[in-house]
């Protein structure tokens, strides 16, 4: 299935929460406080949700969070299920390690599609050679930093404005002065502040 290109507060509408997808919007003029009724034609009618539903719901809307394709959602899912430990943390944990959301999580971007933009365009070093492939898994010590010719991007410079106060998760660590933030350690459960259960998710692909 190719990449949703379609307004995306309608998929907040959709899940019925805010997924944080249009940057500065989603704080300061979120459309979801004033329109809860799900998209379409029958979107208000109430229907029965099955167990097999609210499975279903929880995988796309962390699909959606962070903007990946079905089936390499599917492929994150087999490498977690391979890793020890707890499957669904160690899925979330790989996409908390994409290059596009921790260029997200260190505030150099508005939305994760911004940072995969910036990411894809060729305007991100790690460890100063050029990646330009958002889905490229970080790793412990990575030193990932924005080209001298991001920070002159108007978009680059308004997410500094925006989210450069925001507290980083602790497992990253930036330096504004310098345009850059280094891996320091991989994201357990309680630093990735979002309210999924992705044990649901684990049960999705379980089945
Ligand atoms: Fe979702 Fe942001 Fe749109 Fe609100 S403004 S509905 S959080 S994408």
């Amino acid at each position: 299935m190719g990449r949703y290109i379609g307004p995306v507060c309608r998929l907040c509408r959709r899940e019925g929460v805010k997924l944080f997808l249009k940057g500065e919007k989603c704080v300061t003029a979120c459309v979801l406080e004033k329109r809860r009724k799900p998209p379409g034609q029958h979107g208000e009618l109430r229907r029965k949700v099955t167990e097999f539903g609210k499975r279903l719901r929880e995988k796309q809307k962390i699909r959606r969070v962070y903007n990946v394709r079905e089936q390499q959602f599917a492929r994150y899912f087999e490498m977690a299920s391979k890793m020890p430990g707890n499957t669904g943390e160690n899925f979330l944990q790989i996409l908390e390690r994409r290059l596009d959301n921790v260029i997200y999580r260190l505030g150099f971007a508005l939305s994760r599609n911004h940072a995969r933009q910036l990411v894809a365009h060729g305007h991100i070093l790690v460890n100063g050679r050029r990646v330009d492939i958002p889905s490229y898994l970080t790793e412990v010590g990575d030193e990932i930093r924005l080209t001298e010719s991001a920070r002159t991007i108007a978009d680059v410079q308004k997410a500094l404005e925006v989210r450069g106060e925001w507290t980083v998760p602790r497992w990253l660590q930036r330096s504004l002065p310098e345009m850059k933030g280094t891996v320091q350690s991989l994201p357990t459960r309680d630093q990735i502040d979002l309210p999924f259960d992705e044990s649901l998710v684990v049960e999705f692909y379980s089945r």
